[in-house]
């Protein structure tokens, strides 16, 4: 294998090879350039679809005609069943006009047969794109999925905030009508107001206990790693005019926090910081060691831009939620840092003047959160692989956060307000990997609708959403079916945990 590189250890490559003897001497001129590998070989559609099931290859190399089977076919394949693989075609007739055609299809190079001396490397340079490819997609996923979960709790932590506000009122005035009538009528009237209100305030203590629960796992943080996923992030919304210099005082700088908000937190502000210099300029990204008031080490990592600064009037408000100058913005990124950086005891310092640039000063404490407030490692949940949940649950903001949380998990999600609308589903040909349902549903029950889920052949797991004022001790489930029982309130991390437990134990 050609040598420059990193080494790429045992790679898989799948064959789409009529001929066995074209396919041994393509192997061996692999091997004899130094590539570990294990090599596959198959020559029709069927063949293709059951090795690809049975182990994705690093790499396909595919022959352009074979009988009864096409390169382009295999090369569609391969793109339905194993998006971003590399795929090579190895031909013996290759055109001008078919090498760009194969490329344009989205193979990622093409070789003549009879000039095999390019094969090893461009396999070598095939596999290491794809790796660096795979990997940068990977790390977009999962900053997508932080990010979508950070603005759910976000959402509900400020809906629940103004909704106990807005019912103060219900609690505290029923009372007064009461104690200023002898209306038996009124009375009763003023208790239906108190109950609503009793309820809503319920609601909003509900959401709130539900994302308070989302504190993610420490870990230690290497600033040197960290840096280079972000530069790796931004460099596709990196407009040319923006150069980005990254210093570290030391390479092996590390610090106790949780990665993907981490992560999360210096890319609003180096974005920020890209949109603020619609001209070009500077964007510095910087790490150092410094000594905290108390004489603790502390780390200090700098996002300062060149761009058009803040005025007064701006910089007091910064950190409000939904407070944004852009057209487009959401005013949540800075609110997100704050609350980021502030659970892991740093704290966010601001310097900026209009026309001159902003820098935004990150201190965090070098190990661990200090000050005793070690949060509780939260047990890490494997995510979801597309596993398709049924919920049923008729207080809708329940439903829809569970719903968008667990759909950020990576679940496929199916709600339902009530039993027969959940029946409907099921009676329609849908059968979900897991049903979770409230027991507190009206009209039919949750054992109910169980039951009658069993009875249209339903034999997976239930997670069942007790009321702690209600338990479920007496209530009866078909044997056919496993139950988990979650306590409400709900909290996030405790129903990814009991979803994922159910689905893995059935
Ligand atoms: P958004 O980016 O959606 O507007 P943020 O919370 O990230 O929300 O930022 C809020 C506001 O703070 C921005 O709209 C902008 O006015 C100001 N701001 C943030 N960072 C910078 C910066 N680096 N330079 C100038 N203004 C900034
Ligand atoms: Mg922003």
């Amino acid at each position: 294998m050609p040598r420059q590189g990193a080494p790429l250890g045992l790679v898989n490559v799948l064959l789409v090879e009529d001929s066995p003897e074209d396919a041994e001497l393509m192997c061996d001129q692999m091997v004899e350039a130094g590539l570990e590998a294990s090599f596959r070989r198959v020559d029709s559609d069927a063949d293709l679809r059951a090795a690809l099931q049975e182990s994705p290859p690093d790499i396909v190399l595919s022959d352009l005609s074979m009988p009864g089977f096409s390169g382009y076919e295999a090369l569609r394949i391969v793109q339905e069943m194993v998006p971003g693989t590399p795929f090579i075609f190895v031909s013996g007739t290759m055109g001008e006009e078919t090498a760009v055609e194969a490329l344009h299809q989205g193979a990622n190079d093409y070789i003549i047969k009879h000039q095999p001396a390019r094969l090893p490397s461009a396999v070598a340079r095939a596999i290491r794109e794809g790796r660096v490819e795979r990997e940068r997609r990977q790390v977009e996923n999962e900053l997508m999925r932080a990010q979508r979960l950070e603005s759910l709790a976000l959402l509900a932590a400020g809906l629940s905030h103004d909704l106990r506000n807005i019912l103060q009122p219900l609690l505290i005035v029923p009372e007064l009508i009461k104690s200023r009538s002898d209306d038996p009528q009124m009375a009763r009237l003023a208790d239906v107001i108190t109950e609503c209100g009793r309820r809503g305030h319920e609601m909003a203590e509900s959401m709130l206990s539900f994302v308070r629960g989302s504190n993610r796992p420490a870990e230690k943080i290497e600033i040197r790693r960290l840096f280079q996923a972000l530069e790796m992030l931004l460099k596709s919304n990196m407009p040319t005019n923006v150069r980005l210099e990254i210093e570290l005082s030391d390479e092996s700088l590390a610090v106790e926090a949780n990665y993907t908000e981490l992560q999360q937190a210096l890319l609003n502000l180096a974005l920020n910081a890209i949109q603020a210099m619609p001209d070009g300029g500077r964007l510095l990204l910087a790490a150092s060691q410094a000594e905290g008031v108390d004489g603790s080490r502390v780390l200090c990592i700098r996002i300062a831009d060149e761009g058009v600064g803040m005025d007064p009037a701006t910089l007091s408000r910064l950190f409000s939620p939904f407070f944004t100058t852009k057209p487009g913005g959401t005013g949540l990124g800075l609110v997100s840092c704050k609350r980021i950086i502030e659970s892991c005891s740093g704290s966010i310092h601001v310097d900026s003047r209009p026309g001159e640039g902003t820098r935004f000063d990150l201190v965090l404490p070098m190990h661990g959160k200090g000050k005793g407030k070690e949060a509780e490692p939260a047990p890490s949940v494997p995510l979801g692989k597309g596993q398709s949940l049924l919920v049923v649950d008729s207080e809708a903001t329940r439903l829809s956060l569970l719903g968008n949380a667990l759909s950020s998990q990576g679940y496929e999600l199916h709600l339902a307000v009530d039993g027969a609308q959940a029946l409907r589903y099921v009676q329609d040909g849908h059968m979900p990997d897991l049903l979770i349902v409230d027991s507190g549903i009206p009209l039919m029950s949750a054992s109910q609708l169980l039951e009658e889920m069993v009875a249209s052949g339903y034999r997976g797991p239930a997670v069942v959403l007790e009321d702690a004022a209600a338990p479920l001790n007496g209530a009866r489930f078909p044997r056919e079916t496993k139950v988990h029982v979650l306590r409400k309130p709900l909290e996030m991390q405790r129903a990814f945990q009991m979803v994922a437990e159910a689905l893995a134990r059935g």
